[in-house]
């Protein structure tokens, strides 16, 4: 086991923390407050070619490693959740999806405009009656002659209103269950396409979510990703990625967390020294980095199996709930180092309490990992498809 970074790895995270900090940190909480996607920022992104890190070269990509690409999310969620989601839509649900189901026409036209943000994407799954049971699609895909009718609502989808395209999800047949559902490119500019955002979200204020709401949307089959009745498993492993990015996101809101309370907790005094010299304060801190460091193993570790190409459902899913847990935690903790300061937005911390809500809601709430997680444990479903072993750690390295 290697736990050291290679030149590159250490390079592109520098290259990252450098970026978010001169062009992210100094707006973050503007946006936030007035609700403000940045696209100034987001061109920025595109012109460095960041969304394309783990798309090979030869599609317009950085060609980078997923380990890169855990570590360049890391850091900009560090600063700014918002700006993370950009990340894990572009890059990990829509174009890594692209790259794996795609044929290499779809491959060819969409993932180079893609890295560069020619072409925005948004990943269309959720439904007002589809959340955690994703397979129960009520969007439904009718046959047209070369083409497929598209109807239906979906909900909650981040960067909705800004992409160009759309991977929307839907049923040719609700009696097949999750064998009946599609995944479609849908062009947003497409007649009977509409978005509408939504307002008064508890934080990551500064993207974009938006209700999708389909009228007979003609989609060409050439604009089929995979076959019909391929969808599902589609949208899973598009999961797969999405999660792993949160993971790394949700540890870049820990860092964020410790960077800011360590801090101030030597600044701030009471009782005539800083509060870090407290031993409560000192405990909080310490919760803090101990989790930072396990969950940044935990998502490394999927990366790992992410750059080899084995299964990792089930290590993705532990870097989930762990992450997101641990982001939750720190970013309480950190509210409460801060005390009413921390209440303010004049410091970030209150921003990060607020985003790391949504950590363990969307893509797969927290719940639904444990059931992945369980379920596997207990032999009931394995997430990987097989039995992997226990401890999985050891079975990762072939033990
Ligand atoms: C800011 C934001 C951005 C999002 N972006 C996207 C996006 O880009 N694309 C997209 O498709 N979706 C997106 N989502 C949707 C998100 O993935 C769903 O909200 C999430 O999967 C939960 O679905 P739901 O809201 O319908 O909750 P429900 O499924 O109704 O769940 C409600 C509660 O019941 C629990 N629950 C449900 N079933 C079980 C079970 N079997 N066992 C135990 N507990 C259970 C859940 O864990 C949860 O606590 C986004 C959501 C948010 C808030």
């Amino acid at each position: 086991m290697d736990f050291e970074f290679t030149p590159e790895q250490t390079a592109i995270r520098k290259h990252m923390r450098e970026f978010a900090e001169r062009e992210i940190a100094p707006v973050a909480a503007k946006n936030d407050r007035d609700c403000k996607f940045d696209w100034d920022i987001a061109k920025k992104i595109f012109a460095e070619g960041f969304l394309g890190c783990p798309v090979p070269e030869k599609y317009g990509g950085l060609g980078l490693d997923y380990i890169a690409y855990g570590l360049m999310t890391e850091e900009v969620n560090r600063i700014c959740s918002s700006t993370r989601t950009l990340f894990s839509v572009q890059t990990s649900l829509v174009a890594l999806t692209i790259l794996k189901w795609g044929t290499e026409e779809q491959k060819k036209y969409y993932l180079p405009k893609m890295c560069v943000g020619e072409f925005i994407g948004c990943y269309g799954l959720t439904e007002p009656e589809a959340g955690s049971d994703a397979a129960n699609q009520q969007t439904m895909a009718v046959k047209d002659g070369n083409d497929y009718l598209l109807s239906g609502q979906k909900v909650w989808i981040s960067c909705g209103s800004i992409a160009t395209h759309a991977l929307v999800f839907a049923t040719v047949d609700k009696s097949l269950g999750h064998k009946g559902i599609a995944c479609f490119i849908v062009d947003t500019k497409s007649k009977g396409f509409t978005a509408r955002p939504i307002k008064g979200k508890l934080g990551l204020r500064a993207s974009d979510t938006s209700e999708l709401f389909l009228d007979e949307v003609r989609v060409p089959k050439e604009n089929l990703l995979g076959q019909v009745g391929e969808g599902f498993k589609i949208a899973m492993s598009a999961l797969d990625n999405g999660r792993f990015s949160v993971a790394a996101g949700a540890i870049g809101l820990v860092q964020g967390c410790i960077d800011e309370s360590t801090k101030y907790a030597m600044q701030r005094k009471t009782f005539g020294v800083p509060i870090g010299e407290h031993q409560q304060v000192q405990a909080m801190i310490a919760d803090m980095v101990a989790e930072c460091e396990a969950g940044r193993l935990l998502y490394l570790r999927a990366a790992h199996l992410k750059n080899k190409g084995v299964r990792n459902t089930l290590e993705t899913s532990i870097a989930k709930l762990f992450c997101g847990e641990a982001a939750n935690r720190a970013a309480h903790n950190a509210v409460q180092i801060f005390g009413g300061y921390g209440y303010s937005d004049e410091y970030p911390v209150e921003r990060y309490f607020r985003d790391a809500k949504v950590l363990n809601i969307y893509e797969g709430t927290r719940e639904i990992q444990r059931l992945i997680i369980a379920q596997d444990a207990l032999g009931i479903r394995y997430a990987n498809g097989q039995q992997t072993g226990r401890p999985t750690a050891l079975a990762t390295v072939g033990v």
